[in-house]
């Protein structure tokens, strides 16, 4: 370390005082666009309220001072829209468009700027699918572009310094926001508004970023990227799969409305440790009898979801999500869907990714 610095110092002076020495070429980032409030404008500075998704990427990239010093940035749209609206068709689209660019000799990294609100499911998305281990990081804001201290530049900023930081490389997808970054697996949104609502409840951020230092703090356990069984080659729909909020006094009805309207799978947010009243769990009962998958989730923010712990998930055929939350179980379900039915090797994906 302390060699590498002398060395880092001899090599500016040198270049300093203009004598020839071999430049190391500055890393290239692709910057891909969705949308989202980091590209989102004020009607007026003097209202409440903006519409996300109205700049382009390169007035995203433009309105980040020093960027260029941190790397090579090229940018390119996807898509440009609130990411309330995300859907499976622009999952499948970004993931191969992801792919492709890393592909590329040209891109060391790829940044993917997105809303905040739908984050947490594309980061997964994307971490299970994309099959390089150069990085991906994920930004976006809470404040919109034309804001007063609109937080979309700084997190564009330290997120291209992880993406750019050799640590970065085969970790899944990350998420970088308000000078944390963290695991795609396991970051939420927690937060209506505030510019600190990302949060790994359970194991806290992968590490941390300040004006682009990076110090990265926790290992990654689970399989991503190349090390997962699957893949969006080919793939140009995903399964459907619903999730049902439970709550005191749950009647099966939402149940049986999601089995008769084609879904594949059903993520339940349960109560508790992925509790549900009798009439409820006696309906998915029957829809896991007659092939649909279900995975036991919770509503609440911590935790694992067990496994046969008040529900005998071997008796019902049942899938634990583990420390999965709903949304999170949602996309490894459709995933998991591609490739088998079976609830018991769900479970084990569940425990693997
Ligand atoms: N509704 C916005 C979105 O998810 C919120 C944001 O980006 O912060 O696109």
């Amino acid at each position: 370390m302390r060699i590498a610095a002398l060395t880092l110092g001899f090599v500016a002076a040198l270049a300093t005082s203009g004598a020839a020495v071999a430049q190391t070429a500055p890393p290239n980032v692709r910057v891909i666009a969705t949308g989202g409030t980091i590209a989102g404008a004020q009607a007026s500075a003097q209202e409440y309220g903006y519409k996300s998704g109205a700049y382009d990427v390169n007035t995203l990239i433009n309105a980040v001072p020093n960027l260029g010093k941190l790397a090579r940035i090229t940018g390119e749209q996807v898509v440009n829209i609130g990411s309330q609206d995300m859907n499976d068709e622009v999952w499948l689209k970004l993931a191969k468009r992801v792919n492709e660019a890393l592909k590329s000799p040209e891109v060391d990294a790829v940044l993917v700027t997105h809303g905040t609100d739908t984050l947490e499911e594309t980061s997964y998305f994307l971490s299970l699918v994309t099959k390089s281990p150069k990085p991906v990081v994920m930004v976006g804001s809470m404040r919109p572009a034309t804001a007063i201290s609109a937080d979309g530049p700084g997190n564009i900023y330290n997120g291209v310094a992880v993406a750019t930081s050799p640590g970065a490389k085969g970790k899944g997808t990350l998420v970088c926001l308000n000078d944390e970054f963290h695991y795609a697996r396991n970051v939420v949104k927690t937060d209506t508004t505030s510019v600190q609502t990302f949060a790994s409840l359970n194991r806290g951020p992968a590490g941390l970023v300040h004006t682009g230092k990076v110090e990265w703090f926790e290992p990654m356990d689970k399989k991503v990227g190349a090390a997962t069984e699957f893949s969006v080659d080919g793939l140009d729909k995903l399964p459907r799969v619903d999730i049902i909020y439970a709550h005191a006094n749950m009647s099966s009805d939402l149940i049986e409305a999601a089995v008769s309207n084609g879904a594949k799978g059903i993520v339940v947010a349960g109560v508790g440790d992925g509790n549900m009243t009798t009439p409820a769990l006696e309906a998915l009962r029957k829809a896991a009898k007659s092939g649909v998958a279900v995975v036991r989730s919770t509503r609440l923010p911590m935790g694992l979801t067990l496994r046969n712990n008040e529900v005998n998930d071997d008796e019902m055929g049942f899938v634990a999500s583990g420390e999965l939350n709903p949304p999170k179980s949602r996309v490894l379900l459709q995933l998991a869907l591609t490739k088998t039915s079976d609830p018991k090797r769900i479970q084990q994906m569940f425990y693997e990714y």
